[in-house]
């Protein structure tokens, strides 16, 4: 894998320090509110929810939720396709979001409405990384780790075509591998 990597933009190093820097601010934050729901985007969530949550040093509840976006096409703007649905009410609670990236901003546009159309109390985005060159709408996460530019990156849960989510780091990949 690290061989189709071009160029590494945000190190293991960053990646720890940020999500410290993250989980103490939303300590601060909830810590009035009563077992707020860590809710994360699958897949590319994963490694970042599982480091930030042990920083969060507040009773949390952890819950998923599975969204395909569809840009374009004929579907009208943020329509998405709930391929597993949150586990549990959201009625009365508050969702803290837990993303790996945020580029038109139209998935959390839409799941942000869903969330407090069921009646959630508050909802809130935590995103490691941020592209707000990319923004087709306006969104902005409260909680971002770092800004990036309009460039395709994986790793550290983001994929290409469902590989390279198991780098430590963040990259951005050769173009060859795109070309192949
Ligand atoms: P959007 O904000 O465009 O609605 O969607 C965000 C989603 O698009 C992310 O959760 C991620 O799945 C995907 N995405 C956006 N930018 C990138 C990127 O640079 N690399 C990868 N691998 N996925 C991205």
């Amino acid at each position: 894998m690290k061989k189709d990597i071009k160029e590494v933009i945000v190190t293991e190093k960053q990646i720890k320090d940020l999500c410290v820097k993250l989980g103490k601010q939303i300590t601060l934050d909830y810590k009035d509110k009563e077992n707020p729901i860590l809710l994360g985007l699958l897949k590319g969530c994963i490694p970042f929810m599982s480091d930030l949550m042990k920083y969060i040093d507040l009773p949390v509840e952890v819950e998923f939720m599975d969204v395909k976006s569809y840009h374009g096409g004929i579907s009208s703007s943020g329509d998405i396709k709930i391929r597993m649905d949150i586990n549990t009410s959201v009625y009365n609670r508050d969702i803290i979001i837990c993303e790996d990236i945020v580029d038109t901003g139209k998935t959390l546009d839409t799941v942000v409405r869903l969330l407090k159309h069921r009646g959630a109390r508050s909802v809130e985005v935590v995103t490691l990384l941020d592209k707000p060159e990319g923004r087709l709408i306006p969104f902005t996460p409260k909680y971002i780790g770092i800004t990036i530019p309009k460039v395709f990156v994986v790793g550290y849960g983001l994929d290409y075509n469902e590989l390279y989510r198991n780098l430590p780091y963040v990259g951005i990949l050769k173009e060859r591998v795109y070309s192949k």
